[in-house]
């Protein structure tokens, strides 16, 4: 059993990555589904604290076979050092990170249904398939912002995740773990990750 963290910003790619890590034939758990699956609600901003999320996410991987590739995780210094105390070899960490401007042009493109909360652009990049039907939930659809995607909050977050990511990545480097970083607003291609 081992772990392969993916560690960025909130909406640097994390999510795009693992599900080509997915169909590549990797296991994937992120981080914000186990939380929200285990009850608690997430802030816009600011973090659920660490005894809450590392018993959690503990006993979330525990049970996995191979290599589970873990979206999210650690947040916090205080997480780092946590992981390594998981019982669970950690052999890679993918950083990802994306320039401020691309992270609130994205966020202001971004849109969701205000029904199930499906993600479209207001771009061409993600279009309903039949206009003014959602895709997902079949409803008609009234797109809505997400407050976290506020340029407000996106800055907020940005600056939040820069705040710990050195220390973060300074404590998985002390305990040997081969740091991967990508630039995740060029095209990449998997090898760079694998
Ligand atoms: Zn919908």
């Amino acid at each position: 059993m081992s772990l392969y963290l993916l560690i960025g910003p909130p909406n640097v790619g994390k999510g795009t990555l693992a599900a080509k890590l997915r169909n590549a034939g990797y296991n994937t758990a992120t981080v914000s589904d186990i939380l929200h699956n285990s009850g608690i609600k997430l802030p816009t901003t600011g973090l659920v604290p660490d005894e809450v999320v590392v018993p959690i996410i503990k006993d979330a991987v525990k049970n996995s076979n191979g290599t589970l590739v873990l979206d999210g995780f650690p947040r916090t210094p205080n997480q780092a050092n946590a992981i390594f105390e998981f019982g669970m070899e950690v052999n890679k960490a993918v950083v990802l990170s994306v320039p401020l401007e691309v992270l609130i042009e994205r966020a202001n493109d971004r849109v969701i249904c205000k029904v199930c909360r499906e993600p479209y652009t207001i771009s061409d990049f993600k279009k309903p398939k039949v206009e003014g039907i959602c895709d997902k939930c079949g409803k008609e659809l009234v797109c809505v912002k997400r407050e976290d995607d506020k340029e407000q909050n996106v800055i907020i977050r940005y600056n939040e995740y820069n705040k710990t990511a050195d220390e973060i990545i300074g404590i998985l480097k002390s305990h040997g773990v081969n740091i991967v970083y990508l630039d995740t607003s060029k095209g990449y291609s998997l090898d760079k990750v694998l």
